[in-house]
């Protein structure tokens, strides 16, 4: 275990003699937003695979002056070979560029030097629109990284006396501007014959209450269904699963490595997983904890019986719409009644939370869309004697969805929280994700390479919304509409 002030288990540290390449791995947010994902346990676990790779880790912090230092030996990001950046939303991406100026590496790509690292972008938002970050970074990545993971490592060692980005290059899945148009996301295709780690990184101390902690266990890649505004159901298709065997060896492994008895299950869809019941019973048996993801109310409603069994009493599901037709197009193939079925069946087996999903502007009658979530949570909650929280997110077309065309009124979304805010239940939790920062995201996820300077222009300017409406000369909304809305 290392010494620092923030105590975490299964840090790697490697002798300075052995260390060829040092790779910075970035997460452009905050250290509880990053270790709370399995994206940074997992690519810090692959990327260090190779005896002679050194990779630590850098999260964005807005209160730490000065420039961001590594979690494992405080290096700044001038020190490293190459900066490896994930991205998982886009409003990281000022993050990031902030990350760059505050270390004095030049944003744009052509003003940067051979002494300067060697910038990598990929993550989700990137698979889905990389241009806005064109500029920014030399070298990208789309699709799913433990099926390339071994390459990349024998590509960066072999590139020793020679140039990073040539070697890097060579390896599929990884591009440049000039030759995006040319590929397709690489996927995992077996799930059980890659690495996966058993001993993952984690803070000691709980990060928060409601976040994910513990080991995590993903059980499953992609996803079965086609919703058409989501990147899953796009481009990580098809579904794929670990077996029932490995995710047994892997939570055997995992108590004992990451020292925990608390498990976050992890994979787009899990009720869809086929052999859920199985792992279910082993949690039991083992006598572990987990939680679970959102779960699908169609094959959600056959494993609730296993659920009771685990003890869990809280569970999340996602309607998208109240508008049974909507819902239906959007490629949601479910009904209200079964929605209700769900909550009844979930109360009869002592279910005592349930989060609904909400995403608000799926339609042009944003102010009936409203009213008819507020007819169908309020039948619910009379009927029902489950705590009910709702969390709404207005859409945010991305690119390469079905959606992508699709113009949001942002401006009328606004009215529809305040219905919901007016009208909903007195004992129905509800949140909601603002407006005017959908809008930009909106913005981020289709727009492209015109974005790079104003983006620079807006972490110079400290990223505020404040700074997003001087550098746009009008309100982020009025900026959609103007030049996103098709
Ligand atoms: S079921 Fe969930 S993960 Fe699958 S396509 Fe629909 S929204 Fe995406």
């Amino acid at each position: 275990m290392r010494k620092s002030r923030l105590k975490e288990i299964n840090v790697i540290e490697k002798p300075t003699r052995d260390v060829q390449w040092r790779i910075g791995l970035v997460y452009p947010n905050s250290y509880s937003v990053g270790m709370s994902g399995l994206t940074i346990k997992l690519l810090y676990h692959l990327l260090n695979q190779h005896q002679n790779i050194f990779v630590e880790r850098v999260f964005f912090s807005e209160t730490l002056p000065g420039p961001p230092k590594s979690i494992e030996t405080g290096k700044i990001l001038s020190q490293f070979d190459l900066l490896a950046f994930t991205f998982q939303f886009e409003l990281d991406y000022i993050n990031a560029i902030k990350m760059l100026l505050r270390s004095g590496i030049p944003v744009f790509a052509e003003d940067r030097m051979e002494d300067h690292p060697l910038l990598l972008a990929g993550g989700p938002t990137v698979t889905a629109n990389p241009e806005p970050l064109f500029d920014i970074f030399d070298v990208f990545f789309s699709g799913e990284f433990e099926s390339v993971a071994e390459i990349f490592l024998e590509a960066v060692i072999s590139s020793k006396n020679g140039i990073l980005s040539d070697s890097i290059l060579s390896v599929p899945g990884f591009y440049t501007p000039d030759t995006f148009y040319q590929l397709s996301p690489g996927i995992t295709s077996n799930l059980d014959e890659v690495n996966y780690p058993t001993a993952q990184v984690r803070p000691i101390k709980p990060l928060k209450k409601g976040v994910l902690d513990g080991y995590f266990l993903q059980i499953s890649r992609g996803c079965t269904h086609g919703c058409h505004f989501c990147l899953i159901g796009k481009y990580f298709r098809p579904q794929r699963e670990r077996s029932l065997p490995m995710l047994k060896n892997l939570i055997d492994r995992g108590t004992l490595d990451t020292k925990t008895e608390f498990f976050s299950l992890i994979g787009s869809s899990v009720a869809d997983y086929s052999q859920l019941k199985g792992l279910l019973d082993y949690f039991i048996k083992k006598k572990l904890k987990f939680t679970l993801p959102s779960i699908r109310i169609d094959s959600g409603i056959d494993v609730l019986d296993s659920i009771k069994q685990t003890g869990l009493r809280s569970l999340s599901i996602a309607p998208e719409t109240a508008l049974e037709d909507v819902r239906f197009k959007i490629g949601k193939k479910i009904s209200n009644s079964q929605i209700s079925e769900f909550l009844h069946k979930a109360d009869l087996y002592n279910i005592q939370e349930i989060r609904l999903y909400f995403i608000l502007g799926l339609t042009s009658g944003i102010v009936s869309e409203s009213q008819e979530i507020v007819n169908l949570v309020n039948n619910l909650a009379d009927f029902y004697p489950i705590k009910l929280t709702m969390s709404v997110t207005p859409l945010i077309p991305k690119r390469g969805t079905k959606l992508v065309d699709k113009c949001v009124n942002y401006k009328e979304i606004q009215e529809g929280f305040n219905i919901l805010k007016k009208n909903l239940g007195k004992t129905i939790r509800f949140k909601s994700f603002p407006v005017h920062w959908a809008a930009i995201q909106a913005i981020l996820s289709i727009g492209g390479r015109e974005l790079t300077p104003i983006m620079t222009d807006i972490a110079n300017d400290g990223g505020s919304y404040q700074s997003w409406k001087k550098n746009f000369d009008m309100e982020p909304i009025d900026y959609y509409l103007a030049y996103y809305c098709r």
